[in-house]
């Protein structure tokens, strides 16, 4: 030891001075903890021998030193000035943590205490009492370590972050030279995969990255395989590791002692190893170490596999919501489009997004074959003529087996003909058969090409047989709605061939009417003539109804024709009124206001509305005779109004007479004849005149009908 500090006249004075008995003596030599005194300036008077095992010095040695010259100079100010309390108050005794130097360079942490007895008369000195507390500092540190890895795997840093502090964290600890290393077990349970080596060379690393455990596979392939730690102090004879051996050696790898990370149940998770440069026996300061280094990995690597099965899972939920979120958006489409070919392309396209595949296709069975007539590559619609007759080639295979089909290699299916393969460039597809409702194969719809050559699988197959099945019904639904258009078409060629024919001998039937009128009313014979009259009444009646019909049938066939003229509008009105009113004695119709008005439009067409509307007032209010007819201008608007006071109509009915057909149907109605065709024919006309018509009623209080036409 150097030291400045001057050496004590006489130690052996001082030794002779605490040293009153030997009881005494033997305590103070044979104390673990090193005893010394010092003078009142700092130099070493006595030194316990304990110091030699301790630190390294003899008593000698350490005599006649200043007590703080082996401080640490991060300690040395609190140590001054805690031994300048000391030699200022006699009798007191105060105490610290501090590091000392010992003989071989190295630094220990004691924890010291001074008692001042200068003052005493048999001691004369300053008694230090200083104990090794290094395995407490270090079980201290160690446990802040610990805390550290915990709040690390906490805070879900990365698993290959804490295994590497881990690593670390023996290499500082642990025996010198040691060098540490985990690897992890891959999802297969067969092999090791590199985890955390920090300060074992890369080659090594990378060679042994991948290795399959087993029974003679080194130290950590043993671990890993049985469960068991595996302590190896001789690498160059053992046997274990034969098969490893010249790898190790050529990394300088002489020792290894290998423990596996197990779960909480019991599984191995991977191997925490212990390399020594050396031969080399684990010492049992170092078993607490591993045990709390394989513990704290184990969680770490069940807490990374539980946040990876978390984020897994919630990946695939993501997935399954947009497949259903596709899915149902498919059905909602599909189900409001009501042609096939557009029903066929939307399930096509859905279809493709679903699985990722890049070519989609579809067929109709036409006349017992399959039908292709459209190609859909990216969302790009192209036509193609492929017409398959059953059992051959994929859909005409499908046909004959009705279920879906895969074929994965399509260059070497049996059922996929050659040359469309060759033409076409596919190289794996999913073929569907669409049924309806009554279970009838109605069409099929291939996909191909798979993104990233991925074969169709049976769970792309369910999620197609939803989607089928979703096209089932839309097929249904597009049949009906095709069924009723041509039962309507049928209908409405039925009402014009009907009415056409109708109205030739209906016309001569009138005109030889007329001309019978006229030669009767030259006979005197008035009862003749009053028949005739009623006859021509009725027929009347009859040619009304038919012209109406013929205009029903224009209007369908886009065929009424509206003459664009100027007309008063007023005038117009008063000159129905006055015919209508000739054909009722019981009805009065009264006329309020005027528009004043001229309008640009079909006169006669505008004067039909005006019939209809008086008619029905007319015709609906049997127990009433007043009937009336308001007319005014409104903004640039003009408005006929025709107000009676009979049956009225029902809210619910309101906005349905305007329909073709439509007809009240309740106990009092039914008593009214009528096709429910006039109202419709009203509004047409009116819309025509880009006007409006509509109705104000309650049931039993009269109605009004009301029009505007605006004015120019
Ligand atoms: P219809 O030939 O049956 O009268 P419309 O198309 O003119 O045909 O009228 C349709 C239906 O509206 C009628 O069947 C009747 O139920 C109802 N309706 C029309 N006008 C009146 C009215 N003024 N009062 C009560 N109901 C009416």
């Amino acid at each position: 030891m150097s030291t400045q500090a001057r050496k004590p006249d006489s130690s052996s004075q001082a030794q002779d001075a605490i040293v009153p008995n030997t009881l005494f003596q033997a305590l103070v030599e044979h104390s673990s903890d090193v005893i010394a005194l010092l003078n009142a300036e700092g130099l070493v008077t006595y030194v316990s021998p304990s110091i030699t095992p301790i630190m390294g010095y003899s008593p000698e040695e350490f005599v006649g030193s200043h007590a703080l010259v082996i401080v640490h100079p991060d300690d040395l100010p609190k140590m001054q000035e805690l031994f300048g309390r000391i030699v200022q108050m006699p009798g007191v005794c105060l105490s610290a943590e501090y590091r000392l130097r010992c003989k071989d360079g190295s630094w220990r942490w004691f924890d010291g205490a001074g008692t001042n007895l200068l003052d005493d008369p048999q001691v004369q000195a300053i008694v230090g009492n200083f104990r090794d507390i290094a395995e407490r500092k270090r079980t201290e540190s160690l446990l802040d370590e610990q805390n550290t890895v915990f709040k690390m795997i906490a805070q879900d840093a990365d698993l290959r972050d804490v295994l590497s502090y881990l690593t670390r964290l023996v290499e500082r600890y642990s025996s010198e030279g040691v060098l540490a290393s985990i690897l992890l077990l891959d999802a297969d349970k067969k092999h090791l995969r590199h985890g955390a080596a920090p300060s074992l060379p890369s080659a090594y690393n990378q060679a042994i990255d991948g290795i399959e455990i087993g029974p003679a596979v080194g130290s950590c392939g043993i671990a890993a395989y049985t469960g068991k730690p595996v302590i190896v102090s001789d690498i160059a004879h053992d046997p274990l590791w034969k098969d490893f051996r010249d790898l190790a050696l050529e990394h300088g790898l002489r020792a290894c002692w290998s423990t596996p990370i197990l779960s909480a149940e019991q599984e191995v998770l991977g191997t925490f190893a212990l390399y020594y440069r050396e031969p080399h026996q684990p010492g049992s300061s170092d078993q607490h170490l591993v045990e709390f280094i394989t513990r704290s990995a184990a969680i770490a690597i069940e807490r990374e596999r539980q946040e990876e099965e978390r984020r897994a899972l919630v990946s695939d939920l993501k997935h399954q919501k947009r497949q259903l979120e596709l899915l149902s958006a498919a059905t909602r489409e599909i189900n409001r489009v009501l042609e096939i070919p557009t029903i066929m392309r939307n399930l096509i396209s859905v279809a493709c997004a679903l699985l990722n595949a890049e070519v989609g296709t579809y067929g109709l069975l036409i006349d017992g074959k399959m039908v292709f007539n459209e190609y859909i590559q990216n969302g790009e619609v192209r036509s193609i003529s492929i017409v398959f007759e059953k059992g051959v080639g994929v859909p005409g295979w499908v046909m004959h087996i009705e279920q879906p089909y895969i074929a994965n290699d399509a260059a070497h299916d049996p059922h996929v003909l050659p040359e469309l393969q060759q033409t076409y460039g596919f190289y794996n597809l999913i073929n569907l058969p669409v049924f309806n409702r009554a279970g009838d194969l109605v069409a099929c719809f291939e996909l191909q090409n798979k993104a990233d050559s991925q074969p169709f699988t049976e769970d792309d197959l369910d999620l197609l047989q939803a989607l089928a099945s979703s096209a089932a019904i839309a097929f249904e639904n597009a049949q009906m709605i095709e069924e009723q258009r041509a039962l309507e078409q049928r209908k409405d060629e039925f009402i014009s061939m009907a009415s056409h024919e109708l109205k030739t001998p209906v016309t001569s039937i009138k005109g030889f009417t007329q001309v019978l009128l006229r030669r009767l009313s030259q006979r005197d014979d008035p009862e003749s003539v009053r028949f005739l009259q009623r006859m021509d009444a009725q027929l009347n009646k009859l040619t009304t109804l038919i012209s109406e019909l013929l205009d029903l049938s224009r209007i369908q066939t886009g065929k009424l024709a509206y003459r664009h003229e100027q007309f008063d509008l007023d005038k117009v009105v008063a000159e129905i009124v006055e015919n209508v009113q000739a054909t009722t004695t019981q009805h009065q119709i009264v006329i309020h206001g005027k528009t004043g008005v001229q309008i640009i439009g079909d006169r006669d067409r505008i004067g039909q509305v005006l019939i209809n509307l008086l008619s029905n007032a007319i015709k609906y209010s049997p127990d009433h005779d007043k009937v009336h007819v308001y007319l005014q201008k409104e903004g640039n608007e003009a408005m006929v109004s025709v107000q009676d006071f009979g049956i009225g109509i029902d809210e619910a009915h309101q906005q349905k007479i305007f329909e073709r057909f439509y007809q009240v149907t309740g106990p009092v109605e039914k008593t009214f004849p009528g096709l429910g065709i006039g109202l419709y024919l009203s509004n047409e006309i009116i819309r025509q005149h880009k006007g409006r018509l509509w109705v104000n009623s309650r049931k039993g209080e009269g109605a009004t009908f009301s029009f505007a036409l605006p004015v120019e």
